[in-house]
């Protein structure tokens, strides 16, 4: 019977795991001095000596096992400079408060009843509450302006004016409030509270809420050491974990250790948009960690 390349190749596994009878190791030896095709295919699974499984699953699996690796890797990356990203355009927007100068803002009557506040091109934004006065028949305004880094490299974010009263009722007073604990100052109308002084207070909100993420993380964290015999759920609760611990850390990159804030909102969104990437780049880089610890045992 000749000997073709076919049989060949079939023995080459074999042969390559050195699981053959000295016979057939002769005749493959003899078929490849001769044969430079079936010579190449042994090279390459001699290079390939880790897959020689004499099916190619193994090698795919690899494969993926590789891309997946990859993908972790790059979601990783892109996370974290989603996240490095939202902190620097939050740091170059953060409002610079500063006290009252007439220069900044000028409230003026309208002639149809509306009283409208004009910003000078220093004001890149303003904040404003009111709320109806029991006492007198109108509306009571706390307003502040405010200035960013943003606005004097780009300018783009300049507001120019804003209507107090859109629905044209009454405005009672404006009062200018500043963030350095001075008295809210009466730019408009008269003032409600001529023998007190009005102190308009940052929010407390986000200290409410790093409390309670900080008081979450400790319960998960204690049922991570609960269940710390137990993979899969060890597994789960650690990604549950890391939901208030990115948070935690998002608020710190955003506030520091000051929580007041006198734009609670803008503030809790800016952390929410960086949470939101850091606890993928977090799952990454558990997942990541998981797959390394397997490979080394
Ligand atoms: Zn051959």
């Amino acid at each position: 019977m000749k000997v073709t390349c076919e049989v060949i190749r079939d023995l080459l596994p074999l042969y390559q795991e050195n699981m053959i009878s000295d016979d057939s190791k002769a005749l493959v030896d003899d078929h490849i001095a001769g044969c430079d095709a079936c010579k190449k295919v042994l090279d390459y699974m001699k290079t390939e000596t880790v897959l020689m499984d004499t099916n190619v699953t193994p090698l795919l699996k690899i494969k993926t096992k590789l891309r997946r690796k990859k993908v972790i890797t790059v979601l990783f990356s892109v996370m974290l400079s989603l996240a490095v990203a939202v902190l620097f355009v939050a740091y170059l927007t953060a409002p610079e408060y500063t006290s009252y100068r007439d220069s900044k803002i000028s409230i003026t009557e309208v002639d149809n009843g509306m009283v409208v506040a004009v910003f000078s091109d220093q004001v890149s934004g303003y904040d404003i509450s009111k709320y109806q006065s029991d006492e007198y028949d109108g509306y009571v305004v706390h307003m502040t302006t405010w200035d960013s880094v943003w606005n004097r490299i780009f300018g783009r974010s300049r507001v120019n004016s804003v209507v107090l009263n859109p629905d044209g009722e009454a405005v009672t007073a404006v009062y200018y409030y500043q963030t350095d604990s001075q008295v809210d100052r009466l730019i408009y109308g008269f003032d409600i509270n001529p023998s007190g002084g009005i102190l308009t207070l940052p929010r407390l909100v986000l200290s409410y809420y790093f409390l309670l993420a900080l008081g979450f993380a400790g319960f998960c964290a204690l049922l991570v050491f609960i269940f710390r015999k137990n993979e899969i759920a060890r597994n789960l609760l650690t990604k549950v974990l890391l939901v208030p611990i990115s948070y935690l850390l998002a608020h710190l990159l955003i506030k520091g250790f000051d929580s007041t804030s006198y734009l609670a909102l803008r503030d809790f969104l800016a952390i929410l948009l960086i949470t939101i990437p850091l606890y993928i780049a977090f799952l990454a880089a558990m997942t990541y960690i998981k797959e390394y610890k397997k490979k080394k045992a």
